[in-house]
């Protein structure tokens, strides 16, 4: 499967929702979400049919992947394993999302969206532990430390989207702006995923 290259509004109006996807375009009133464009394409509400319980479930998993940016090859994959771990599976689930590179990246407001974090990942400007690190799918762990590397501290898509983000880290990080650089605190539980996803709609699908 390709990577989605079509508007990416598109995707938070299908799925009614804000998911994030342009950087600082989300935070602004040029958000289609914000101006209330609809779904291209979406039958009038006086003509809609109630929604079944899988095409619910459906859209919530649909939803999840395209907040992470993530294949339904690899998605499922998470899915696996998260079902062979040790507690809630959603929740695990949910907690291998959040420790993606990529993901940490855009937490860590080193990025600006979680797609800018992925190509600053490909290119080669992230260590973890003081290696080199360009898998965006790579799992941190509990104690990594990852830093920009030292000729890439200046790049502009860097450097402004830490001035943007000032003070919004989770709580699972523990950033030193200054340094460029964040340690894993502990892995991210339930409640510091603040996005509203209902995991348990992912794992009824998905065990059907
Ligand atoms: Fe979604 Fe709004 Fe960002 Fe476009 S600007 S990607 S509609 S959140």
């Amino acid at each position: 499967m390709a990577r989605h290259t079509g508007s990416k509004c598109k995707l938070c109006r299908r799925e009614g929702v804000k998911l994030f996807l342009k950087g600082d375009r989300c935070l602004t009133d040029k958000c289609a979400i914000e101006k209330g464009r609809k779904n291209p394409g979406e039958t009038p509400k006086k003509f809609r049919r109630k929604m079944s319980g899988y095409a619910i479930q459906l859209r919530e998993k649909q939803k999840t992947k395209r907040i992470y940016g993530i294949y339904e090859s690899q998605f499922r994959k998470y899915y696996e394993r998260s079902c062979r771990q040790k507690g809630v599976t959603g929740e695990v689930l949910l907690q291998y999302l959040e420790r993606r590179l990529d993901n940490v990246l855009f937490r860590m407001n080193f990025a600006p969206s979680r797609s800018a974090a992925r190509q600053i990942v490909n290119h080669g400007h992230i260590t973890v532990n003081g290696r080199k690190v360009d898998i965006a799918s790579f799992l941190v762990q509990e104690n990594d430390e990852i830093e920009i590397k030292e000729k890439s501290k200046k790049m502009n898509i860097i450097t402004q989207s830490l001035q943007r983000g000032k003070g919004k880290t989770p709580e699972w990080l523990e950033i030193d702006m200054p340094k460029m650089k964040a340690k894993v605190k502990q892995l991210p539980a339930r409640e510091d995923i603040d996005y509203d996803i209902n995991e348990q709609l992912i794992v009824e699908l998905y065990s059907k």
